[in-house]
């Protein structure tokens, strides 16, 4: 799953490979999933990208987000894969795909669920409550995101809920979900299903302090490995709790994997409390 990390990343990608680049085709749903989400019919789609240059990328929590010259932006999100490559190259499954005037291709597909929207800033804010929370966020990584700004969008101070509650569920967070978590709390030492009535204000801020480190470092190794760039490639961060591992790095013990509040969480029993 694409979270705020890997959005940043890859829009970063984006944005230097397709600024000022020209899209010549667009092409919606040449492979049909149950789980891609659109906005608006194939032909809309056309009529609005094509021949329309790209102004920039850039993301909003793990909303990534290519701006047109018109401003109407495609918006993806979720579990997303891209491939960007030349024209000649073979093509693989997608859901959308933009061709461009320099040869190039962007085809973009989703493995279990994901959005591929279209439309102006203003209508996706109206339209779309992950979208106007995303972006009228203060986002982890971005350089105002104190800690008071934390504590209240967490709600940490609220004394109601579990840690995992409080940083990855109801968009607190826009873009933080239960992949970035796990080693934020690994580094934090601090379980997910911790109920946050019993943090001291030390743990709380290690959790503040683990969270913009650890996204930063994400974001420095290209993403985490169980996510893909824009070339397809896998990030350079090595996800330690892992479904993969079965032992703490840090001191062997056998990590604790079980499904908590929708998704899996793992963490080492014995390093965090
Ligand atoms: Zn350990």
């Amino acid at each position: 799953m694409i979270e705020i990390a890997e959005a940043k990343y890859i829009t970063a990608q984006i944005d230097f490979e397709l600024k000022g680049m020209k899209i010549v085709k667009v092409e919606v749903n040449r492979n049909p999933h149950s789980f891609a989400w659109f906005n608006k019919s194939p032909a809309e789609y056309e009529q609005i990208v094509q021949n329309q240059k790209i102004k920039e990328a850039k993301s909003s929590g793990s909303m990534m987000r290519i701006i047109l010259e018109s401003e109407d932006e495609l918006v993806f999100g979720e579990d997303i894969v891209f491939s960007y490559h030349d024209q000649k190259q073979e093509v693989g499954k997608n859901q959308l795909m933009l061709y461009f005037d320099h040869g190039m291709v962007l085809e973009v597909r989703t493995k279990l669920y994901g959005f591929f929207l279209i439309a102006k800033m203003d209508e996706l804010i109206s339209k779309n409550q992950y979208f106007s929370k995303a972006v009228q966020s203060i986002g982890v990584m971005d350089k105002d995101f104190t800690f008071d700004y934390f504590i209240n969008a967490t709600r940490m101070n609220d004394g109601k809920g579990s840690v995992k509650e409080a940083l990855a569920t109801d968009q607190h967070l826009p873009g933080i979900g239960n992949g970035t978590i796990q080693d934020v709390l690994f580094e934090a030492k601090i379980r997910p299903e911790r109920k946050i009535a019993t943090l001291s204000d030390n743990e709380k801020k290690e959790i503040f302090k683990a969270l913009v480190l650890k996204t930063k470092t994400y974001f420095e190794h290209g993403g985490r490995d169980n996510t893909t760039d824009l070339f397809g490639r896998n990030g350079g961060y090595k996800v330690m709790m892992s479904s993969y591992n079965t032992f703490c790095p840090l001191c062997n013990t056998e990590l604790t994997k079980k499904p908590f509040l929708g998704g899996k969480v793992i963490y080492c029993p014995s390093c965090q409390k």
